[in-house]
């Protein structure tokens, strides 16, 4: 099974994802996870990467098509994943659709989280994550079960996204109003697309999810 989650920051992607991963064994593709890899590998990709992503802008649809293209050749594919940031652009979402085709892989549910603008802001400035395992967690909506220790891998290190602050915030709502949101009507006319309830609870939202899917 292939799944796109589409949704602007902080609509809960990442999260849902990682649930997904778990309860279906699809991999979770973050095109957003790939770019900080290569951020912190020091490569020179990844050094365009830390600029345009503290700017709150979009990589390069090329650089992004080369990513996905090469990392869904991999065996762990094989079985389906979760596009979690992919595509973001018209032109990324037609490049999908003819890797796809090349690959004879059919594209299933576009599942689209809608959440209200003020609480993405929210959502994403009290977003954290285990700096061991990378579970994601939040300051006042999905806390450990123990004060300052992860509930996956008992971790006591935490980081922040250079990126989670108001000001990129506002930024990348904005590159998502302007070049993402029309690939919403993309997918709705060619019959993928679902639309869910993002400002439910955590858990809610994946009942959703699970709804659809099943
Ligand atoms: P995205 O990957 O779409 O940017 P995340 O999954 O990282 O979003 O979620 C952003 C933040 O909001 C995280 O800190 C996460 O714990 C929290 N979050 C995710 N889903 C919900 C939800 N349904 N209700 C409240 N908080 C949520
Ligand atoms: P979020 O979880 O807030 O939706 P991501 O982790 O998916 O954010 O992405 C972080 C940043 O990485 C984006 O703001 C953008 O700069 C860059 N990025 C990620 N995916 C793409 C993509 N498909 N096309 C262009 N830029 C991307
Ligand atoms: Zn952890």
């Amino acid at each position: 099974m292939i799944l796109i989650l589409l949704g602007p920051p902080g609509c809960g992607k990442g999260t849902q994802a990682k649930r997904l991963e778990e309860s279906r064994g699809l991999v979770q593709l973050s095109t957003g996870d790939m770019l900080r890899a290569a951020v912190a590998s020091g490569s020179e990709m990844g050094q365009q990467a830390k600029k345009v992503m503290d700017a709150g802008e979009l990589m390069p649809d090329e650089i992004m098509i080369e990513i996905i293209s090469e990392r869904i050749d991999q065996p762990d594919c094989a079985d389906g994943f979760i596009l979690d940031g992919f595509p973001r652009t018209t032109p990324q979402a037609e490049a999908l659709d003819k890797l796809l085709a090349d690959k004879s892989l059919e594209l299933g549910k576009v599942i689209e989280l809608k959440v209200d603008e003020e609480a993405l802001v929210e959502r994403i400035t009290g977003r954290y994550s285990c700096a061991k395992c990378g579970a994601g967690y939040h300051d006042k909506f999905q806390q450990p079960k123990q004060d300052g220790v992860c509930d996956v891998c008992g971790s006591t290190e935490f980081s922040r996204r250079s990126d989670d602050n108001e000001e990129t915030v506002r930024s990348r709502l904005a590159a998502y109003n302007a070049q993402t949101a029309e690939i919403v009507p993309y997918y709705g006319a060619k019959g993928n697309l679902v639309e869910i309830d993002g400002m439910l609870d955590i858990e809610d939202v994946t009942v959703a999810i699970q709804g659809v899917i099943s």
